[in-house]
């Protein structure tokens, strides 16, 4: 969709009545660069409603045919984050990252605007920090965490890995001989490992089961393992030393 229709469709969003595109979950996407132009193209593949807004001519053209919205506007102006409806969207990300000061203006803004559904880039430590001071419980550092999930991958024992907190992550692995063959129930894996066996994939199988202590795990299967980062990577590792 390019300028003109955003322009045109949205009439009522601009009068202010932009309820039917909030209840929609319509997100709006500020900052498409590469982080935030391949999320907003990931959420619109999804179906959802996104509004896509940067201040750079070429890349609002860029993004015209992707987007139901888009719009060249500067995102750190509170009267033109107030016409374009943040206030009202359902979500809002904010994926401004070399331009510290447009992130935390934009960010100030649309949290006065009333808008706390707001999630955020940070290139930094201090960038996070400044985002999560302001109020951002849900900031974002992308690098970071793509890069402990690769030294996961890297690794080999783990296929997938997914942060859930510092604390917290499930990965998907294969199951170490010494828990295979036999039903979970009778190998108390949280209390010996402290990692919960959450689903099984079954060899050749295409759907995930979610596991429960009846079932047995065999070795060809894969599995979803949840808990600590440290306590996951020692259970994928637990055929290490037989794997020569
Ligand atoms: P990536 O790695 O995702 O490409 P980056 O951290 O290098 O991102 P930036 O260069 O900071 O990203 O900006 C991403 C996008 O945000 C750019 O397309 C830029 O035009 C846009 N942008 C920067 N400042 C503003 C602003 N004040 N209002 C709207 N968009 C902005």
């Amino acid at each position: 969709m390019n300028e003109k229709s955003w322009l045109a469709r949205p009439a009522a969003f601009f009068a202010g009545d932009a309820k039917p595109m909030a209840e929609a979950g319509a997100v709006a996407v500020i900052g498409l660069g590469r982080f935030g132009g391949s999320l907003a193209v990931e959420l619109a593949k999804h179906g959802v409603d996104v509004i896509g807004i940067d201040s750079d001519e070429a890349v609002v053209a860029e993004y015209a045919d992707k987007l139901a919205h888009v719009s060249r506007a500067d995102a750190t102006d509170e009267e033109v984050l107030r016409q374009l409806g943040i206030d009202d969207v359902s979500r809002v990300v904010i994926a401004i990252g070399s331009d510290l000061e447009a992130s935390i203006l934009a960010a100030s803004r649309i949290l006065k605007l009333g808008n706390r559904h707001i999630w955020a880039k940070a290139i930094s430590e201090t960038h996070a920090e400044i985002l999560h001071q302001l109020g951002i419980r849900n900031v974002v550092r992308p690098e970071n965490d793509m890069g402990r999930r690769l030294a996961h991958l890297i690794r080999g024992h783990i296929s997938d890995f997914l942060p859930i907190d510092e604390d917290f992550v499930l990965a998907r692995t294969t199951p170490p001989v010494r828990v295979s063959d036999v039903p979970l129930a009778s190998l108390g894996v949280r209390a010996a490992y402290g990692v919960t066996i959450v689903a099984v994939k079954r060899a050749g199988g295409s759907t995930w089961d979610i596991a429960d202590r009846d079932m047995t795990v065999y070795a060809d299967d894969e599995i979803l393992i949840a808990g600590h980062p440290r306590e996951v990577e020692a259970f994928s590792e637990l055929d290490k030393d037989s794997d020569g």
